[in-house]
């Protein structure tokens, strides 16, 4: 039962790093075993399939040992007359989705990749293309279990400990380890997606798009960011919905074979040129101006996965996502200031999405509100930095703010200056349940100021 992979007396070998989705990495490893409160005794952090891209997984300096959940998976209860599922932390959305789909159920939040688990899922208070309607994850949760940094184990709720519950949501891990999750699924008619997509010309009529979809349940934007000119800000509108029976093809395709990227690819492979192909065949991969229909549910969430380790395309150095939310008050010239400021300094990328947010989850660092969301990959070369800084102060002036679990780059300052409100409260329940920062991250040395080294009864670093 108790499978550690991993023996925490031997010491770590020179190689042993641990990464986040973007390629970011320190020395460590995971600890795993199906029996999370046994293997989370005594640990500084969990984490789950490292999906956050920077450093919200990756252990404080000096620290080389983290819980690796994904061994932990099991499905522990499900009532068909309520829809709510409890599962231990590790479960991942794949093996959700491989078991529900079918039966007519499904999360009510999905993100882009369905490589989580629930544990990150709810650590990072999760959304999906339907938050304007359905909100982050915690709106859907309805208890957790959780080890604290004391050692007790406590389950959560809105009627439980619902301080706790809160904090735990969005708390990049800080609050607790979370062993077992309860979810309210979502009942769905089929499990297609009717899809609408429509290429629009430019970025007026893009956000015009998503504010006339405002009704449907699910709706995003990708934009080509190389566009220049007339066309600046031209991409794809996509609203969505469940399909119903009668709009569903009878079968689902067998999954095919995926592509895979081997290795990290060489620095040259990505470039202006490289770039501006990419972004011209995902313009026009739909030869007409809208494409309406049913699409299978990885088409509609995840068309990323349908590539292994696509992340390595962005060669050795990785890349970086900054997700901000622009303010709906700040108005829409402000989202297209935001854009400017990445075709001005011709930073690249494969991805940029723009979303609708709706309002502010529970969570006491949440990161929606309501908004214009847009996500940026870029690369990691010699002048990342100075672009995500000049990225956070226009997010700072217009009053917006980034997503913790894309974020590897952003200065303490400037994410205090971007969350001034809501961090004394975040500080003060970390006081409450961990006054000894026995739980931390390199993100939260990097960004709240957290003690370096293994944990000590001291007290905090801030
Ligand atoms: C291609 C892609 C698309 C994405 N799309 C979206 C999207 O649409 N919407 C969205 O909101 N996010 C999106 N994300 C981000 C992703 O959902 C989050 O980073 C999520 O937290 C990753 O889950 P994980 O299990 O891999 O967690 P990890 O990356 O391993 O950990 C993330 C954080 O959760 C904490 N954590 C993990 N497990 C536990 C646990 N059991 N107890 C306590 N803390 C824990 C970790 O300490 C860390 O702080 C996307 C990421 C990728 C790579």
């Amino acid at each position: 039962m108790n499978s550690k992979t991993s023996d925490p007396t031997v010491p770590l070998a020179p190689h042993e790093r641990l990464r986040g989705w973007g390629g970011m990495s320190a020395p460590g490893r995971e600890i795993r075993s199906e029996d999370l409160r046994a293997v989370t005794e005594g640990a500084v952090l969990s984490r789950g399939l490292g999906r956050s891209y920077g450093d919200a997984s990756l252990p404080p300096p000096g620290v080389t040992e983290v819980v690796g959940t994904s061994l932990a998976d099991r499905m522990l209860a499900f009532d068909p007359a309520t829809g709510v599922l409890r599962a231990e932390a590790g479960l991942s959305l794949a093996a959700l989705a491989r078991a529900f789909l079918p039966q007519g159920w499904f999360t009510p939040v999905s993100t882009g990749t369905w490589f989580v688990t629930l544990g990150g899922m709810v650590a990072s208070d999760v959304h999906g293309k339907n938050h304007h309607v359905a909100g982050t994850i915690g709106r859907h949760l309805r208890s957790l279990v959780v080890r604290l940094p004391s050692g007790e184990i406590v389950t959560c709720s809105r009627d439980q400990h619902p301080e706790l519950f809160f904090a735990c949501q969005g708390g990049m891990g800080l609050f607790g380890h979370i062993l077992e999750v309860e979810l309210a699924l979502e009942k769905i008619p089929s499990p297609w997606v009717w899809q609408e997509s429509y290429q629009c010309p430019d970025l007026d009529s893009l956000l015009d798009t998503l504010e006339a979809s405002a009704s449907w349940p699910m709706t995003a934007c990708w934009i080509d960011t190389l566009a220049t000119g007339g066309s600046f800000g031209r991409g794809l509108a996509m609203r969505g919905r469940w399909a119903e029976r009668r709009e569903a093809p009878p079968r689902m395709p067998a999954p095919g074979l995926s592509p895979t990227v081997p290795f990290d690819a060489p620095s040259w492979t990505l470039n202006d040129l490289s770039m501006k192909a990419f972004n011209f065949v995902w313009y026009h991969k739909q030869l007409r101006e809208a494409a309406i229909g049913p699409v299978t549910p990885h088409a509609w969430f995840t068309p990323l996965d349908a590539v292994k380790h696509w992340s390595r395309a962005y060669g050795k150095r990785g890349f970086t996502q900054h997700q901000a939310v622009i303010p709906r008050e700040a108005g829409r010239d402000k989202v297209r200031g935001f854009l400017e400021i990445l075709s001005r300094r011709g930073g690249t990328g494969f991805l940029c999405v723009v979303k609708d947010c709706g309002p502010q989850g529970e969570g006491l660092l949440s990161f929606p509100r309501p908004g214009t969301s847009v996500a940026l990959d870029l690369p990691v070369n010699d002048g990342i930095q100075d672009l995500i800084d000049e990225l956070n102060r226009y997010v700072i002036d217009v009053g917006g703010r980034i997503y913790l679990t894309k974020d590897g780059y952003t200065r303490r300052e400037h994410f205090e200056a971007m969350e001034a409100e809501r961090l004394p409260a975040f500080h003060a329940a970390r006081d409450r349940w961990d006054p000894e920062r026995r739980l931390r991250s390199a993100m939260s040395v990097r960004l709240f100021g957290d003690p370096v080294g293994p944990a000590t009864t001291t007290g905090a670093g801030r």
